[in-house]
């Protein structure tokens, strides 16, 4: 769930503690570190390290700390907790308790700050200098020609272009399936079988979905949304929902006024 609205709130809540020198660092267990980084590594590549930028490229969350980058992904249910104060209370597919045992990564601060990933799943993970070359452009930025010449050229679905995170980082299931929904067309229509004006159209609801779900507070906060179930009916024309899996991942649509 934590797509790039998510990780840009929690990029925000770490940009706070930069200029501050890691005293502490500490992680649940090797399997979350990922890349084969052990725990000893990861300590003597952060501790004494002045952390300067908090960056982010699509859901992929970057701590420059001294010479190294530390990339934290969130997974499912990752949360961040900056100076005990968690940053987003409500996400979906989780509590919203803080248990300790959910704790998997820490760092602390020499002013007696810390900043904590919760992950009751803990399907996300801590990276030292990620391969960011391996994202595509982020959603929140890429430009509208870029965006269209994706849309041009790709032999693939909808969805799972959208969903392809080496050609365009940041969207996740419920962000895609909203943005899908507010263009007209189908998640498994084929994006090089578009014309003009449904690449403009799917374009342009790529840039308005992130931007009206951001100042809602939520990537699941979209229309569609509170319709995601076997009832559910389209918001725009009362048509009940499809679901279906497409590229792997559920998605809801409307039979009716997606083509
Ligand atoms: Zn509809």
């Amino acid at each position: 769930m934590p797509e790039l609205i998510e990780v840009e709130i929690y990029r925000k809540a770490a940009a706070r503690t930069v200029g501050r020198t890691v005293s502490t660092v500490s992680v649940s267990g090797n399997n979350y570190l990922r890349g084969g980084t052990s725990h000893a590594d990861l300590r003597s590549a952060v501790c004494g390290g002045q952390l300067g930028r908090v960056r982010r490229k699509g859901k992929l969350l970057l701590l420059e700390i001294g010479k190294t980058v530390v990339g934290v992904r969130f997974g499912m249910t990752g949360r961040l907790i900056v100076d005990g104060e968690v940053t987003i209370n409500e996400l979906l597919y989780t509590t919203d308790e803080v248990k300790d045992r959910h704790v998997r990564f820490s760092l602390g601060f020499n002013d007696g700050g810390t900043l904590v990933v919760l992950d009751p799943r803990a399907f996300g993970n801590v990276e030292l200098n990620p391969d960011e070359s391996s994202l595509g452009p982020d959603a929140m930025r890429i430009s509208n020609n870029a965006l269209q010449g994706l849309f041009q050229k790709s032999r693939s679905t909808l969805k799972a272009l959208l969903l392809n995170q080496q050609k365009i980082s940041g969207i996740g299931n419920l962000l895609c399936d909203e943005i899908l929904w507010r263009s007209g067309a189908a998640p498994a229509r084929i994006s090089c079988s578009l014309n003009c004006d449904e690449i403009e159209r799917v374009s342009s609801a790529v840039k308005t979905t992130i931007r009206d779900l951001t100042k809602r507070g939520g990537s699941h906060l979209g229309e569609l949304q509170p319709q995601r179930h076997q009832k559910g009916v389209c918001p725009l024309d009362g048509a009940r929902l499809n679901q279906s899996t497409v590229a792997g991942r559920t998605s809801w649509w409307c039979p009716e006024h997606q083509l």
